[in-house]
């Protein structure tokens, strides 16, 4: 920047700004009786005021609209970050999901009042049991982490009824984070599976583990490395073999909707993530839905309520199930979550699903080719296979040997050139990894100009690799200290604001 520069938009945060008194909304004068003194008891009283921002409603606008402009979002540019989809969301899902029917129904109203959220809810039931290949849903779940947990809290409960203690969850060393946390929370002990020279599960190490004291493999397929594993029905063998259930982590649905179906493959429950492959817009924490589809021996033990069709036709909510591990979160689920999946997988129907995960696989496909083809793999090599499902990993080892630049210098330096770092370090077991998932709504021009980026990182850092590592050098913000701020969040209400 030069000397002359002025940031014209100095962050802030909504509590710097604003006068004390001004108002970004005035309430209508109450028309009923107020409430007498005293109406609330003391203890239940605040001592003193909270502090909330007092900002006017174009401070209030313009706080928001520049914080966005400092994010990289879905809605800026290409988002290719493996494993968790970051697919086009349609903007019509938002048309139906704001409808007042939708948007204004209280989760308190009573079933009777309330039959098309229930007939939605159920529709989508019967929609994810179809594609999953397991009719018994539940919705409840709020994230495939949660769906997790739902999960193993069934298979703990299947095997107590059966007066089985099992303790162990086998997981791939390819496994996503949340589910040997999940294993951990659940009071159960993770036991790792060795990945085979083809990127799947070591089929060996697997046979030698798998003893009456395991409760449940947990498996994604493909993986996370993006390979398909053809040994899964000798897997499933395996598993139900000694009485253990099989659960799939359903965060990779995007590769085969339409094509093969985990309970088709022997898994017993599985997992989506409505805002990953069923296009409800995720990352910054906005709401997701991870609901389970389970197997006949499962069903009995599904979380309460269940969305039930009564024999007159109508909906319900049936909360008499005596053998349920009970209620997971507050209320139904969410809501408005529901309304965009039900309306995408609608939309699309099943001719379209399919199509969504073949133009998912053949854009990674394409992709790798196109990297391939520009010599990119010569430096960043793909880690397993040679062909991939819906997303692909790469190794920068030999680019941090030969140019002296790391993954993650690669991954900021993408930013400069207007595309979100794909996942970087992940998977554990590859070394530098880069994890590249295109999804389905990219063009070809999108992804070619991925291509040429990292290819021109790769050529520049030839010549000077000081830029890659000082990068990004074009964004509102230069390097994070990531660690940092993960651990000490600094956006807070001020201190003293509240009782
Ligand atoms: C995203 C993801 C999860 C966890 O899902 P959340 O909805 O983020 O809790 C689990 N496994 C895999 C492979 C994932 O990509």
């Amino acid at each position: 920047m030069s000397a002359h520069a002025i940031d014209p938009q100095p962050l802030r945060t909504i509590f710097e700004r604003g006068a004390p008194g001004r108002r970004a909304f005035a309430p209508p004068p109450l028309d009923v009786p107020a409430p007498p003194a005293g109406a609330l008891p003391e203890r239940f009283r605040r001592a003193v005021a909270p502090r909330l921002p007092e900002v006017s409603e174009p401070e209030l606008v313009r706080h928001y609209v520049r914080l966005s402009k400092r994010n990289f979002d879905l809605d800026s540019g290409f988002y290719p970050l493996g494993s968790c989809t970051m697919k086009h969301n349609p903007r019509v899902h938002e048309r139906a999901a704001a409808l007042p029917g939708n948007a204004r129904l209280h989760p308190l109203q009573a079933p009777a009042r309330a039959q098309g959220a229930l007939e939605l809810m159920h529709g989508l039931q019967e929609a994810l049991g179809e594609i999953s290949g397991l009719p018994h849903v539940s919705l409840q779940p709020s994230a495939g982490s949660h769906g997790e947990l739902a999960g193993l809290l069934l298979t703990r409960a299947y095997h107590e009824e059966r007066g089985e203690q099992r303790t162990k969850v086998l997981t791939p060393d390819t496994a996503h984070g949340t589910n040997p946390a999940t294993v951990t929370m659940a009071g159960l002990t993770v036991v790792k599976v060795a990945t085979n020279a083809d990127g799947g599960v070591d089929v060996d190490d697997l046979r030698a583990k798998a003893d009456s004291s395991v409760a449940c493999l947990m498996l994604t397929n493909p993986n996370t490395l993006g390979v398909f594993d053809a040994n899964i029905e000798e897997i499933a063998r395996i598993v139900h073999g000694v009485g253990a259930t099989l659960y799939y982590d359903g965060a990779n649905l995007n590769a085969i909707m339409g094509v093969t179906r985990p309970g088709d493959m022997g898994f017993d429950i599985v997992h989506f993530n409505l805002h990953k492959s069923f296009t409800q817009p995720h990352g910054g924490g906005g709401p997701g839905a991870g609901p389970i589809a389970v197997s006949e021996r499962i069903a009995p033990y599904l979380p309460t309520p269940l969305i039930v069709r009564r024999d007159d036709g109508s909906f319900d909510l049936e909360h008499d199930v005596p053998r349920s591990i009970g209620k997971l979160r507050g209320f139904q689920g969410n809501y408005g979550v529901f309304v965009r999946s039900y309306a995408y997988i609608r939309s699309l129907g099943a001719e379209g699903l399919r199509e969504a995960s073949e133009v998912a696989v053949l854009n990674a496909n394409y992709l790798l080719a196109r990297l391939r083809a520009l010599g990119v793999t010569d430096l960043l090599p793909l880690a397993y296979g040679r062909l991939c499902m819906h997303e692909f990993v790469l190794s920068g080892a030999p680019m941090k040997r030969e140019l002296g630049i790391r993954t993650l210098d690669l991954a900021k330096r993408l930013l400069d050139h207007g595309v979100h770092p794909p996942t970087v370090y992940f998977p554990l077991l590859v070394d530098e990894a880069l994890l590249i998932e295109p999804t389905e709504t990219e063009t070809k021009e999108t992804l070619d100009h991925f291509a040429d980026a990292v290819a021109e990182i790769l050529r520049e850092a030839a010549d000077d690799p000081e830029i890659a590592r000082n990068a990004p050098h074009t964004t509102p913000v230069r390097r994070l200290d990531e660690a940092a701020a993960a651990k000490r969040p600094v956006i807070r209400q001020p201190l003293g604001a509240s009782a």
